[in-house]
């Protein structure tokens, strides 16, 4: 793909997310739940999980309030993560993470990361970076029962 055909897909892809986010709803009694402040940029997310004794993610929502890449970010997330076991999300986290600081390359790296290689290019717009981490960065704070997530921190 030439990368303006990329970066077309990347702002079609953030658009129609932000627009009608999936899975933008608050759980009731979930699991795990956090909730994540991005100072820099203003966006506020909780994240809410169930998970099962087997360890698998049966279901994940989010609601709050953010920029157009911090939302997109979230339902894409949790999006992938339905179905998921607890260490998949983890090593998704991971990869999704080196993706987003330019350090995993989609195009010749393994990755497990699906539609979610779009945000490839963004560590060129440092700024954004914690818009787009932010969802994953509240998701691990769930997960390891940090009630609440900053990416100050
Ligand atoms: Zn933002």
């Amino acid at each position: 793909m030439t990368s303006n055909a990329q970066h077309e897909l990347y702002q079609q892809v953030i658009l129609d997310h932000n627009k009608n986010p999936r899975n933008f709803k608050k759980l009731e009694n979930p699991t795990h739940f956090a909730e994540g402040y991005n100072p820099l940029c203003g966006d506020h997310l909780f994240v809410y999980l169930n998970v099962g004794r087997d360890g698998i993610i049966h279901d994940i929502a989010f609601d709050g309030s953010g920029c157009a890449i911090s939302k997109s970010s979230a339902s894409m997330m949790t999006q992938s993560l339905k179905g998921k076991t607890l260490p998949e999300a983890k090593k998704l986290f991971e990869e999704f993470h080196n993706l987003v600081l330019g350090k995993l390359k989609p195009d010749t790296d393994p990755h497990h990361l699906g539609k979610l290689a779009i945000f490839s290019g963004i560590w060129q717009f440092p700024s954004r970076i914690k818009c787009a981490t932010l969802s994953w960065h509240t998701l691990n704070g769930a997960i390891q029962k940090v009630k609440s997530v900053s990416t100050e921190s």
